[in-house]
């Protein structure tokens, strides 16, 4: 006799209660996705039998998790914002605490007018996207260095039908060497300290560490990004940049030494320090 959606749930939750402390949410996500329905489903018909193949199916990816492979790297997706994007563990998985950066972003980019703005180190093009549904009058450029990742992001800004972002491959803004006079530049770059016992961590081990971390302080590639964006910005323009939490007073100083203004920094959902914002410095 095949078991039922509630028996293979608590089965596969008893197998993940030891290693993971969203056991029940990871079944359930993995089930769904097998299923191909969502986990309302689940719950509307605990009593739905599964076929075997299901059943085996299943069983494998409880076997995946149970060794420590992130659920979104299993299912292939992500929620971020309004989208489902596909995702590998050639990027990042997208982060809720990044959804601060955006709902900032959209409070400052104007509805109706096309500014010009470039999200670098796009991975699965989460944060550009997210801005370009939003604000569709405005021009989106996302790089990244990795070029499966820029696939990735494309084949999301497709699935969405997002015309308005480019992307391009590239180390920050590296290659631009002219004045791009950008109305606005974000980030969620690398800031952990390598070295970092967090990187040998849970699911962070099986993301690519060139996305996590940045060098002895974690600071290279903020720094980078911090003086890059500068002369790319227009008089005004805005810098955003995703950072770790105890990393607020370093950007501070860094963007203040650049000759950036109004200075900012913001806290995510967990009330941990994680947003730095600033201006360019206007032409008087
Ligand atoms: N916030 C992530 C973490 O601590 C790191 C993301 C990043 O380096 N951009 O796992």
């Amino acid at each position: 006799m095949s078991l039922s959606i509630e028996q293979v749930l608590q089965q596969a939750v008893a197998v993940l209660s030891t290693s993971s402390d969203s056991a029940q949410l990871d079944a359930e996500i993995l089930l769904a996705d097998i299923l191909q329905k969502d986990r309302t489903f689940l719950r509307t018909w605990p009593e739905h039998r599964l076929t075997n193949e299901q059943a085996r199916q299943f069983s494998d990816l409880i076997k995946r998790r149970q060794q420590g492979e992130p659920v979104a790297y299993i299912t292939g997706k992500q929620g971020f914002w309004s989208l489902a994007l596909s995702i590998s563990n050639d990027t990042l998985i997208p982060r809720p605490e990044t959804e601060l950066l955006v709902e900032q972003a959209l409070q400052i980019i104007p509805q109706n007018i096309c500014w010009q703005i470039m999200d670098l180190g796009t991975g699965s093009g989460a944060i550009a996207l997210a801005l370009a549904k939003e604000r569709p009058a405005s021009h989106f450029v996302a790089t990244d260095i990795d070029f499966a990742s820029l696939k990735l992001a494309q084949q999301n800004a497709v699935a969405h039908h997002i015309m308005n972002v480019h992307f391009v491959a590239a180390h920050w803004l590296t290659p631009f060497n002219a004045e791009l006079q950008l109305d606005m530049v974000v980030s969620n770059p690398p800031y952990i300290m390598s070295g970092d016992p967090h990187l040998k961590q849970g699911d962070v081990r099986y993301e690519p560490e060139r996305a996590l971390a940045s060098g002895k302080t974690g600071l290279d590639d903020i720094r980078l990004i911090i003086k890059q964006s500068y002369t790319q910005l227009k008089p005004e323009g805005w810098l955003l940049i995703e950072h770790g939490y105890h990393q607020a007073e370093d950007l501070h100083q860094l963007m203040h030494e650049q000759g950036f203004i109004s200075i900012n920094n913001l806290r995510d959902y967990g009330n941990q320090p994680r947003l730095s914002l600033c201006q360019k410095k206007d032409k008087r």
